[in-house]
């Protein structure tokens, strides 16, 4: 087997702009220990996000051109149309600027207090989103999804037992709709199984339940399929990607994940009088339902990377990746969620700085020493974004400190992963030196984004790590 190359040439490149360790330990001083108030200028290699940072191909950015700025009834909007039609076989297309606006439309319909929508892991936005509504979100993630390194094939999957069970308790008639993310963000962009989606679909029938993807990784969960589930080997992508839709009453999208886009979502359904309020209700929000929040531009470079992304070239080039990332820390010893990812490496910082409790935030400390060795953007997941207070404000930390490494679409070469991993090993082995930060200043809601932290020790950042 040879080494499997990037599928593609580069034609524009953007620089990165090197700096040294010394004027990164004043950078993360000045951002507060907060990854997020860093300029991304000086990052060198940046991993806080696969959403919105991809690289558009030159066959988008010649759409972007043919892009029909009109306000109603774009010809961008129906090749538009067409693309999300032809993928999913979705017939109802609507338009939206990025994924949760999808999610805040369908919500406000079918949410409200007294309903639960059940799903294998809701995303953050998501679950934001149905709690707005009034409604509560339920996370029914398989038994092997919630073991960080056990390896399975589809950690992604809904446990079917336990939807069933909590259907029967709770009746159908407040559970408004199911919705699978595949793959499943929050559990480590771990797929869901072909089999899966129909015993999913299969309950749901029996309820009379509405089924959904939050399809934001739909091509990536595709391939997992074709690698891992019997039956699959030989079909081909496409046919893959129409079978997952066929068992979906509907789907939300953010395009700047699996589409290759910088901005964009959507919302695809079946059901004419749900699109119709769907559309009302777009109107009011997002636009016109031919442009949705959207320029004529950005419908074309999505309909051209929907296209794209089911290339099995890229999708082998995307897997293999993430998975030859993964490897290499493996290889060293590192500890991280398994098997790899989609679209991400998650290090689990708690078994990484075992030295450092949870309420000195393992997970941050781990991200700002992989910021100060190497300028590499990661993000924590853990007690600093999901971290709660009991009511002698002592933290009550999140189940898993992860810090997660995820990776832009199609933007780092091979050189670039091997630098990332080379850093990440030489923190490894110096991980006691890491130290513990304290919170100094937080918002009361998603604090994370603008927390303001420093070193337990008192000292600076040259002692962090
Ligand atoms: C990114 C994401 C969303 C929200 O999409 P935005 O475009 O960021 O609004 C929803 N679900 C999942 C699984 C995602 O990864």
């Amino acid at each position: 087997m040879k080494t499997i190359i990037e599928p593609f040439k580069i034609k524009s490149i953007e620089p990165i702009y090197f700096n040294t360790r010394e004027e990164r330990e004043k950078i993360l001083e000045e951002a507060y220990y907060n990854l997020f108030l860093i300029h991304s200028r000086d990052v060198l290699i940046d991993l806080l996000t696969d959403s919105g940072t991809s690289a558009m191909s030159s066959g988008q950015w010649a759409g972007i051109m043919q892009g029909d700025e009109s306000y109603a009834g774009s010809p961008s909007f129906y090749r538009f149309e067409e693309a999300v039609r032809t993928v999913t076989g979705l017939p109802l297309v609507i338009p939206t600027h990025q994924g949760r606006a999808a999610e805040k439309i369908l919500f406000h319909l079918l949410g409200g207090k007294g309903k639960f929508i059940l799903s294998n892991n809701l995303f953050d936005t998501t679950r934001a989103n149905i709690e707005f509504s009034g409604a509560e979100g339920i996370d029914l993630v398989c038994e092997e999804g919630k073991h960080p390194s056990f390896p399975a094939p589809f950690k992604g999957n809904v446990d079917t037992a336990a939807l069933q069970k909590f259907i029967e308790k709770t009746g159908a008639q407040n559970i408004p709709l199911v919705i699978l993310t595949v793959t499943n963000n929050s559990g480590g962009g771990q797929p869901v199984s072909m089999r899966n989606i129909r015993e999913t679909r299969a309950i749901c029938d029996r309820h009379g339940i509405p089924l959904f993807i939050d399809a934001c990784r739909f091509a990536e969960n595709a391939y997992f399929i074709k690698l891992r589930e019997e039956g699959y080997a030989g079909k081909p992508v496409p046919e893959i990607v129409k079978e997952l839709f066929s068992y979906a009453d509907g789907c939300t999208m953010s395009a700047k994940k699996d589409a290759f886009a910088n901005i964009g979502g959507f919302l695809a359904l079946r059901d004419e009088k749900l699109a119709r309020q769907c559309r009302n209700l777009l109107i009011i929000t997002e636009g016109f339902p031919t442009y949705g929040g959207l320029a004529g531009r950005d419908l074309e470079a999505i309909a051209i990377g929907l296209r794209e992304v089911m290339d099995e070239h890229y999708l082998q080039y995307r897997i293999r990746s993430i998975e030859y990332l993964a490897n290499k820390l493996i290889d060293a010893g590192v500890p991280i969620i398994r098997p790899a990812g989609g679209h991400a490496v998650y290090l689990d910082a708690k078994a990484f700085n075992t030295h450092i409790p949870p309420d000195q935030y393992p997970g941050q400390a781990l991200a700002c020493a992989l910021y100060l060795a190497g300028g590499i953007r990661g993000v924590e997941i853990g007690s600093l974004m999901f971290g709660k207070y009991d009511a002698a404000r002592r933290l009550v930390p999140a189940p898993m400190e992860l810090v997660r490494l995820a990776i832009p679409r199609r933007v780092y070469t091979q050189s670039h992963i091997d630098y990332v991993a080379e850093v990440v090993i030489e923190v490894f082995r110096k991980k006691r030196e890491i130290q513990g930060l304290e919170i100094t200043e937080e918002a009361p809601m998603l604090r994370h984004f603008t927390a303001k932290l420093r070193p337990v020790s008192g000292n600076g950042p040259a002692a962090l790590f």
